[in-house]
């Protein structure tokens, strides 16, 4: 990794009000170093920081990403009960989720309209909405 993609890491978590440590540094290189947004799952940034030699934990990296989605730095999006996946871009924006490959992507925002909402039951408020849309290779 380069210097700046370890000053777009570390500028990233001081922003977000963590502390840059070393472990924090070098998953945020590999989810922010390239200033491009990136969805991951624990797992595929685990593999990610183990082919570039990092020695961490899959738990560490778990509890990182934990620890950046509480900071309001990344988006968790549950695509079913066991996969969480993590993304850079944090503003509300629809997604694909292609099947085939476990793969999330971005779907084009300005293609979905949404009409209305059921209303949210008493005493509670609407969070947030999340739009999968799941896709599959054609029969
Ligand atoms: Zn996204």
């Amino acid at each position: 990794m380069t210097d700046q993609s370890r000053d777009i890491a570390t500028n990233w978590l001081v922003h977000a009000g963590l502390r840059p440590t070393r472990q924090r540094v070098a998953l945020a290189e590999l989810l922010v170093g390239d200033g491009q947004h990136r969805h991951v799952t624990a797992e595929s940034l685990f593999e990610s920081a183990k082919k570039r030699g990092d020695s961490v934990s899959l738990a560490t990296v778990y509890n990182t990403l934990r620890a950046f989605c509480d900071a309001g730095v990344l988006q968790e999006i549950t695509v079913d009960g066991s996969r969480s996946y993590f993304d850079t871009n944090t503003h509300d924006h629809p997604h694909f989720f292609w099947e085939d490959e476990g793969r999330l992507s971005d779907a084009p925002s300005d293609q979905l309209v949404i009409q209305r909402l059921p209303k949210a039951p008493e005493g509670v408020e609407i969070a947030s909405v999340d739009v999968v849309i799941r896709l599959r290779k054609k029969a």
